[in-house]
């Protein structure tokens, strides 16, 4: 009785022996907070919908508390009415009594186990959507400024925690509350001398149950902060972008040592948690020995002395009723810990919850449909800057587009950051005519990416405006916004899921014909239909591996098929053999056919094809026109064509922009608008 909250409350729990890296319960940090009631309120907001439940747990607790009492009180029976009045009938009755009341408590534990689960699930559940709901109507810059591990984090370990704060906490403090009480109560109708006696034991083992808690607190503290620590390196080190940094700068070794290093401090943690509990342990159960003696010397002078108001069972009930308290006590005094704990996890879950939705529709954002829409784009004096990510916070290692800063062509060609500035665009005006194709050029850094960027409100505009259709894009609904334009990125995310889904993800209702057909114009049907189940074959991180030529002509397909108005569209800079390049070329081509198109042009064929070319260079349009006016200029496009196009050329370029020459010289289109 009472012991079975031991390990659990002591031993090896609470986090404490097994390690979790990668899922489990985060607990408290930041238990010393006071409690906030405000927060409290919210969380039992979240209960409010399970309280038949709840109610009915709650009763079992109270019924399983009172079942606690009645085996002291069938000993005291036996010993002081069956045995020495010989009555075998009321022997047997009491016997069995003692061995239904433990079969009835159980099988009530299981049932309030049952619902507590069930209660603890379905609050993390709804957590859990609502968190990722939000999520998803986060801005960009979120994700470009938190670590992925942290997010999975919140999602994972915060909202898995809620299980443990509804199974243990909350269960803790009403069963151990009931129980105590109850106890303390029956003691005091035995003997209220020896009730006394007892409780004036109690402040000693309080006093040391604190002083383990607060030591164990601290460790767990360290523990928890070491296991995120490990959890964040790894995601960061172990995921393809991480892995393929350290192999490429050969840092293989370091990260190891690093790992190695968190991963001593993790052991060494555990082990000292461990030790903790095991002497308090000791501590508990030597004190469980020896407080009945105490009770024993009292009450057997007072018998000898010839008291009879004491009985022989009454000090074996009372020493079992004893037993029954420490452990729920000891736990209580950790109570407002726990509580705090749980809050606390409350909290980092409430955080993320009440981040504001920057960019969001307006009220009476205008909903423009690609039937309605012509494709006008206009920059209008338009000034952006990247907020400056948190403190401490660093930016994703993930391939996240635009990629995060530092992008990638200033890592790999360090000589051409440029210094530090805060505006990434700078009084950026101009227009793109429906079914025009307009061609981003500049050096790396300049501003194209953004510019392409905030065309579908990744970001807004600090100043002046982006317009679609003489609309600023911030009076149109953003799901509308996403039915107008269509990105192909160098960073072709395939989903895991077959060729087909990939295909549809913009439409999932698409015929399989009309799949096909954008397949087709995206040169890439031949190739899936050779895949082992053709458009059924699995593709993405888990899946099929397609080159990164196929991968960008099955994310062609995709804009095909869902035939934007806009397009925005990212040219590879990695040089493709001649025959994906050809197969680019002619996937490209019925893509910009008719549309609105943003290009950040890598490819000579791009630039000559173009109705205007913007030179971008630290975040200004420093020239613009077309080919030959440019190049006729002499400026700063000159220079950057001299650089890659011609015989003699240096390769002191900007990293990355190469500009490859592809054997289909123009993708000009037929009508004007
Ligand atoms: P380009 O596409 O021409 O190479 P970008 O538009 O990517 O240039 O970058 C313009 C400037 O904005 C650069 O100085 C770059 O470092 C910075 N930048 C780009 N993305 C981010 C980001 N997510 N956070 C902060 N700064 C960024």
């Amino acid at each position: 009785m009472g012991r079975g909250g031991m390990g659990r409350m002591y031993g090896g729990g609470g986090g404490g022996g097994r390690g979790r890296l990668m899922s489990g319960t985060a607990l408290p940090e930041g238990a010393d907070r006071p409690i906030d009631r405000r927060t409290l309120r919210r969380v039992a907001g979240f209960f409010v919908p399970y309280r038949g439940r709840i109610a009915l747990s709650v009763g079992a607790i109270l019924v399983v508390a009172v079942f606690g009492l009645l085996n002291p009180y069938l000993l005291k029976l036996i010993i002081d009415d069956a045995i020495p009045n010989r009555d075998l009938g009321l022997l047997y009755r009491y016997v069995g009594l003692m061995v239904l009341v433990p079969i009835l408590t159980g099988l009530i534990g299981v049932g309030q186990t049952y619902l507590n689960t069930l209660i603890g699930q379905r609050v993390m559940q709804d957590l859990r959507n609502a968190l990722y709901a939000h999520l998803q109507r986060m801005p960009l810059a979120f994700f470009t400024a938190t670590r992925t591990g942290e997010i999975q984090s919140r999602l994972g370990n915060d909202v898995g925690g809620v299980q443990q704060v509804v199974t243990e906490t909350a269960t803790g403090v009403v069963s151990n509350l009931a129980t105590a009480l109850s106890t303390v109560v029956a003691m005091w109708l035995i003997d209220w001398r020896l009730a006394l006696l007892s409780l004036g034991l109690l402040p000693l083992f309080l006093g040391l149950t604190h002083k383990v808690g607060v030591a164990r607190r601290a460790l767990s503290g360290s523990t928890q902060r070491t296991l995120a620590d490990l959890t964040a390196l790894v995601e960061e080190t172990l995921s393809v972008s991480g892995v393929l940094l350290t192999k490429s700068f050969g840092r293989q070794a370091r990260a190891t040592e690093r790992f190695a290093a968190e991963n001593a401090r993790l052991s060494a943690l555990q082990v000292r948690q461990q030790m903790v509990g095991r002497w308090f342990f000791t501590i508990i159960s030597t004190f469980f020995s020896i407080t009945p003696a105490f009770v024993y010397w009292f009450a057997g002078r007072e018998i000898i002395g010839g008291d009879a108001a004491l009985s022989l069972g009454d000090i074996v009930a009372f020493t079992t009723l004893q037993s029954r308290l420490f452990f729920p006590l000891g736990q209580l005094l950790n109570v407002q810990v726990e509580i705090q704990g749980a809050l606390a996890l409350f909290d980092r879950i409430f955080d993320y919850l009440d981040l504001p939705v920057a960019i969001a529709d307006r009220p009476g954002a205008r909903a423009l449909s690609p039937a309605e829409a012509r494709g006008r784009v206009r920059f209008d004096r338009v000034w952006f800057a990247y907020e400056q990510s948190a403190v401490g916070d660093r930016p994703s290692a993930g391939g996240a587009w635009p990629p995060a800063v530092p992008s990638q062509s200033s890592v790999l060609n360090p000589r051409s950051s440029p210094a530090p500035r805060s505006f990434a665009l700078q009084d950026v005006s101009f227009a793109v005519e429906p079914g025009q194709l307009v061609a981003l050029v500049g050096p790396s850094g300049a501003g194209k990416t953004t510019i392409s960027a905030l065309v579908p409100r990744f970001y807004d505009v600090d100043a002046g405006a982006v317009e679609i259709d003489g609309h600023d894009v911030r009076d149109l609904t953003l799901a509308s916004l996403g039915g107008l334009i269509g990105m192909v990125t160098q960073e072709t995310y395939l989903f895991h899921a077959s060729v087909r889904e990939n295909i549809a993800y913009g439409r999932p209702d698409a015929a399989q014909a009309e799949i096909e057909a954008a397949a087709l114009a995206a040169a890439i049907h031949d190739r899936v239909v050779e895949l082992p189940e053709g458009y059924e074959t699995l593709v993405g991180e888990r899946g099929f591996k397609l080159s990164g030529g196929e991968k960008q002509r099955v994310a062609i397909a995709r804009v095909i098929l869902s035939d934007p108005r806009i397009l925005i569209l990212d040219e590879a800079t990695s040089a493709l053999d001649t025959g994906s390049e050809r197969l680019i070329q002619a996937a490209l081509a019925p893509l910009l056919r008719d549309r609105t198109t943003l290009a950040i042009a890598h490819r000579l064929s791009t630039v000559l094809a173009a109705d205007l070319i913007l030179v971008l260079d630290r975040g200004r349009i420093v020239e613009r026109g077309t080919h030959p006016d440019l190049l006729a200029q002499g400026g700063l496009y000159a220079r950057l064509y001299r650089q890659q196009f011609a015989p003699n050329g240096t390769s002191d370029d900007d990293g990355g922009d190469s500009w490859a020459e592809s054997p289909v010289t123009s993708l000009r289109r037929g009508a004007e608008p």
